[in-house]
């Protein structure tokens, strides 16, 4: 088995806040996360596809359907949006780092074309990073 691995950055904005908490307990719990109009972040993910290599192209997974996918799955749908509101597959849940990856992979693990989905990695900062596999971190159900 081989792991390819493919990085494209995005850039969204979005703000903590959890409606069941008052304002000053959503201050508490996540600091200048939580000031009214929100921020922004310049993303970096990772998609890692495992597989074979295909006898004749050599490849795991076709490079430019990957490119494709992430394009119309996750480009279309975050870059330069504000995650709050604009991202219908987000809704009631705060947008961290955590949730916000496990929303890109359930997005992308039913379409990959070739190969499996191994692992999502979403950097929100060079310093901070979350991660989805199959069998773990946020996973819910149909993992194998
Ligand atoms: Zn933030």
């Amino acid at each position: 088995m081989v792991l390819l691995t493919r990085k494209i950055e995005f850039s969204a904005s979005h703000r903590y806040n959890n409606p069941a908490m008052s304002e000053e307990e959503n201050r508490r719990v996540f600091g200048k996360c939580n000031n009214p109009h929100g921020h922004g972040h310049n993303y970096t993910l990772e998609v890692t596809v495992a597989g074979e290599p295909d006898p004749v192209t050599g490849m795991v997974v076709d490079l430019a359907d990957l490119k494709k996918l992430l394009e119309q799955e996750v480009m279309r749908r975050m870059d330069h949006r504000h995650l709050n509101f604009e991202v219908p597959e987000l809704a009631g849940q705060i947008p961290t780092c955590e949730n916000v990856a496990r929303v890109i992979w359930n997005l992308l693990e039913p379409k990959i074309p070739q190969g499996r989905l191994h692992r999502v990695r979403l950097y929100e900062s060079p310093d901070l990073f979350a991660d989805c596999y199959r069998n773990g971190a946020g996973r819910t159900g149909g993992a194998s």
